[in-house]
């Protein structure tokens, strides 16, 4: 038994790993946070019986431990601290939402726990200065993203001297086949109605906007230690084929399946197994068109921005990923329009950010300034 720490144990991510441990009986959970459903919280305490929990407040932590006497819980930014550096040894699988992700994979690095990260968000935000961390402490970075998760599998036996581009592949989310002037008048449920994925809905806006592509670009740069001009996207409606590498020699490797959160989660909970997931055999006769497109760059401008705030540095990519966290928001409480979203994240990378020096905590407060920036103007 491998103990497992689980940060976002409540949402999409979270919930399929929770499955997968079920089935796998192979991890002991030691610790899992919740924020707003507590209700599902409590489920997975009763079954999983963690040692330490995290949770949004006080006065929930309070109700926890006249509940769950034994339990140890943690609140605030503090406990997420104490809960990162927790003594015990195991795996921090990180499924938080947005820019809250960053600081517990951070300290779980400093005590030397291997990351299983599915929050890309921290990546966008901190990819130095986590990629540097995890170097210094020996602690690796398991990407649990579909795409990186295949790119992983394609580049493991490979020399990266050889590798020539690599492509993320994008489904174009949910407003794909809507023109420029068709987005002005969108609605929220459009929005969240993907083709292909069902996923926590900061990251199905961020699919429609293709922002999410962006920051996997931003994410793979970041994983793998590409230079910029080896990452490209390429649409790809199915989601079958979920990255592809191009080595030197003119090959090119492919990963496929059916789209599934379970296969990558699977894979690095098991790794270097590959044990049987409900994924069924891909039936490329029944599939029979896989159907790729160039990207169009003018029709998702967030997405060509990635490339932009990658030359400009790390102020201007907290700048993309904050002011995007903040627009969703705003977007999910019927405050602003769809294309509103592109409107305040490119006005908000455009800025300069000339007091900006790196640092855990500036990166924090940077972000947290933005948003604040962004939510006083639209009070
Ligand atoms: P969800 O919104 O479904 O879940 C987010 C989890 O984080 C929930 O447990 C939620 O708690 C918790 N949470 C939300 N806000 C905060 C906060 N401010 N502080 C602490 N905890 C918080 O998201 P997903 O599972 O879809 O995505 C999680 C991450 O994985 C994201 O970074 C996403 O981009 C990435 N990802 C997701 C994929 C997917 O298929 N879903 C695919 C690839 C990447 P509660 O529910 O209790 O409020
Ligand atoms: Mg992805």
């Amino acid at each position: 038994m491998r103990n497992l720490y689980l940060l976002g144990a409540t949402g999409s991510i979270g919930t399929q790993a929770l499955n997968i441990i079920r089935q796998t009986k192979d991890y002991q959970v030691i610790g899992i946070t919740f924020y707003n459903n507590v209700c599902l919280g409590k489920e997975i305490i009763k079954e999983f019986k963690p040692e330490i929990v995290w949770v949004k407040t006080e006065e929930v932590k309070q109700e926890l431990e006249k509940e769950f006497p034994k339990l140890k819980v943690y609140f605030g930014k503090e406990g997420m601290i104490d809960f990162a550096l927790y003594e015990k040894p195991g795996l921090f699988l990180n499924a938080l939402m947005g820019s809250s992700g960053l600081l517990p994979t951070y300290y779980a690095i400093k005590s030397k726990k291997d990351i299983l990260l599915a929050n890309k968000e921290s990546l966008v935000i901190g990819g130095k200065l986590i990629m540097e961390l995890a170097r210094e402490m020996k602690v690796s970075i398991f990407p649990l993203d579909s795409e990186h998760n295949s790119l992983f599998q394609l580049l493991r036996k490979e020399n990266k001297e050889d590798i020539k581009k690599i492509y993320l592949t994008a489904s174009g989310g949910a407003l794909r086949d809507k023109t420029r002037t068709e987005l002005k008048t969108v609605t929220k449920e459009e929005v969240l109605n993907h083709p292909n994925w069902k996923m926590g809905e900061k990251i199905t806006v961020d699919s429609a906007t293709m922002i999410n592509k962006g920051f996997e670009v931003i994410e793979a740069y970041h994983l793998f230690g590409l230079r910029i001009d080896q990452i490209d996207t390429i649409l790809h409606r199915e989601s079958i084929v979920h990255a592809l590498v191009e080595y030197e020699d003119g090959t090119v490797l492919a990963n496929l399946s059916y789209p599934n959160m379970e296969l990558p989660i699977s894979y690095a909970l098991n790794y270097p197994r590959r044990k049987k997931t409900s994924v069924p055999s891909l039936d490329l006769g029944k599939v029979k068109d896989l159907h790729f497109e160039e990207m169009d760059y003018e029709r998702y401008p967030l997405l060509k921005l990635a490339f932009e705030v990658l030359k400009a540095g790390e102020a201007k990519q907290i700048a993309y990923s904050a002011s995007n966290e903040a627009a969703v928001n705003l977007f999910l409480e019927d405050r602003i329009s769809f294309l509103d979203i592109e409107k305040i994240v490119t006005l908000a990378v455009k800025k300069d950010y000339p007091k900006f020096t790196s640092s855990l905590d500036n990166i924090l407060k940077l972000d947290q300034e933005i948003k604040q920036e962004i939510y006083d103007r639209y009070k």
